[in-house]
C-alpha cells in the first residue's frame, strides 16, 4: 500500500500572504495601485508623498469621490471591488483596477491607514485602520475635504528578503517609480499629479509635477524636458483594427539611455517589449548612440487581454504584428525618412 504523502490545504492566511506578494512586488507597483485607485475615483488632483524613498511611508492624497461608509468594512478584503462583477465585464472595463486585490495585498505587506470623505460627509470623514488580513480594526472620525488619503507605512517590514532588496536598490526603484508616475501624468488630462520625496535631511525633492496647462504637448514636455520641443514629431497612423498616435523625438534629439519610452494600450500604460526593441533598432541606424524618447498610444479594437499579470503591465494583443508593422511604417514616414515636400508634422 502506498503511504499518504500528507496533502492538506494551505491555511487561508498563508494563501493571502503568498498571493499578495505577487500583486505588490515592489515600490513602483505599490504606488501604481494607489495612483490608479485615485484616478478611478475621478480625482483631478493626486499628490504622492514618499518618505525616505517609500521605505518609511507612502502617502497618496486625492480629491476623488471618496469611500462611502457602507464600504469601510469590505474595502480591503480580497477580490472585493466596485468595478466589475463578472468575467464578461472585463471587455468593457474602463477603470484601471478591477481585480480587487491591491488594498488587500497592501495590508499583507505593509501597514495601511485610510482617511476618506464623500461629498455628503465632508467636511467630516473617517480614518480607517486595517489589519494584515484586510479586516477593519479601528475607525475614528476626522475633519477632511472630499477625497481619500491612503498611507502605507513599513512596506515589506515583515518580508525581510523584499525589504533588503528594496533598501539595496532604493535609488533604482525610485527612478522606476518616477517613470511610472510620468506615464500616468502624460495620459491623465485634466489631473494634477505630483510626486515628491522627503528624506530625514533636507527639503522635499519634487520628481514629477504636471504643468498647469492640461494639453498633451505641455505634459509631454514636462516629462521629456522643454529642450526637446524642437525635436519632437507628432505622428498618426490608422489601419484596420489598429490606430497609433504619438510623439517621438527625431534621432538626433535622442538621449543616452532608453528610459522615457512610454506606450499606452487602449489608454493603459503598458510594457510592449517587442515594439520598444523595434523602435530602438530602427533609430539606431540613424543615430547609433542615442535613444529616442516617445509616448505612443496604441488603440486596438476588442483584442487586448490586460489580465495576464496582477500588475496588468503586460498585455496580449491579438494583432501585435499589425501594431509592429504600423509602427515601422508610421515612424519611417513621419520621422526617419519624411517626404521633404510634405508639410511638417511637428506641432507648433
Ligand atoms: P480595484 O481597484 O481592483 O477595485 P482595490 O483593492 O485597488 O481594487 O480597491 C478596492 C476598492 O476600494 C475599489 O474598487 C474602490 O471602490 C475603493 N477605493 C480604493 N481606493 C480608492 C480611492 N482612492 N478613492 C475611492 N475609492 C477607492
Ligand atoms: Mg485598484
Amino acid at each position: 500500500m502506498t503511504e499518504s504523502i500528507g496533502m492538506r490545504p494551505i491555511a487561508r492566511e498563508t494563501v493571502h500572504k503568498l498571493c499578495s506578494g505577487q500583486v505588490i512586488v515592489d515600490l513602483a507597483t505599490s504606488v501604481k495601485e494607489l495612483l490608479e485607485n485615485s484616478l478611478d475615483a475621478g480625482a483631478t488632483s493626486v499628490d504622492i508623498k514618499m518618505r525616505d524613498g517609500g521605505l518609511t511611508s507612502i502617502t497618496v492624497t486625492d480629491n476623488g469621490h471618496g469611500i462611502a461608509p457602507e464600504d469601510y468594512e469590505t474595502l480591503c478584503r480580497k477580490h472585493w471591488t466596485s468595478k466589475i462583477t463578472s468575467f464578461e465585464d472585463l471587455d468593457g472595463v474602463t477603470t484601471f483596477g478591477f481585480r480587487g486585490e491591491a488594498l488587500s495585498s497592501l495590508c499583507a505587506v505593509a501597514t495601511v491607514t485610510i482617511a476618506t470623505a464623500t461629498r455628503e460627509s465632508a467636511p467630516m470623514g473617517m480614518s480607517l485602520e486595517y489589519d494584515t488580513s484586510g479586516e477593519l480594526v479601528e475607525k475614528t472620525a476626522v475633519a477632511r475635504e472630499r477625497g481619500t488619503t491612503v498611507v502605507i507605512s513599513g512596506l515589506f517590514a515583515r518580508w525581510p528578503v523584499r525589504l533588503a532588496d528594496l533598501k539595496k536598490n532604493a535609488r533604482k526603484e525610485y527612478t522606476r517609480l518616477v517613470g511610472l508616475v510620468e506615464q500616468y501624468s502624460i495620459i491623465s488630462d485634466g489631473v494634477r499629479i505630483t510626486l515628491s520625496n522627503q528624506t530625514a535631511r533636507g527639503n522635499p525633492v519634487v520628481s514629477v509635477r504636471t504643468p498647469p496647462q492640461s494639453d498633451r504637448l505641455a505634459r509631454l514636455l514636462g516629462v521629456f524636458g522643454a529642450h526637446l520641443r524642437p525635436h519632437l514629431v507628432h505622428f498618426e497612423h490608422r489601419a484596420e483594427n489598429v490606430s497609433l498616435e504619438g510623439h517621438v523625438s527625431r534621432p538626433e534629439g535622442g538621449r543616452g539611455g532608453s528610459d522615457k519610452q512610454y506606450f499606452f494600450v487602449n489608454g493603459r500604460p503598458c510594457d510592449l517589449p517587442k515594439a520598444k526593441k523595434l523602435i530602438n533598432e530602427l533609430f539606431r541606424a540613424y543615430c547609433p548612440n542615442r535613444y529616442p524618447v516617445f509616448a505612443i498610444a496604441v488603440s486596438v479594437e476588442g483584442s487586448v487581454d490586460v489580465n495576464l499579470t496582477p500588475d496588468k503591465r503586460e498585455v496580449m494583443i491579438r494583432c501585435e504584428e499589425q501594431v509592429l508593422l504600423g509602427l515601422r511604417e508610421a515612424l519611417m514616414k513621419s520621422v526617419l525618412e519624411p517626404d521633404e515636400n510634405a508639410f511638417s508634422v511637428s506641432e507648433p
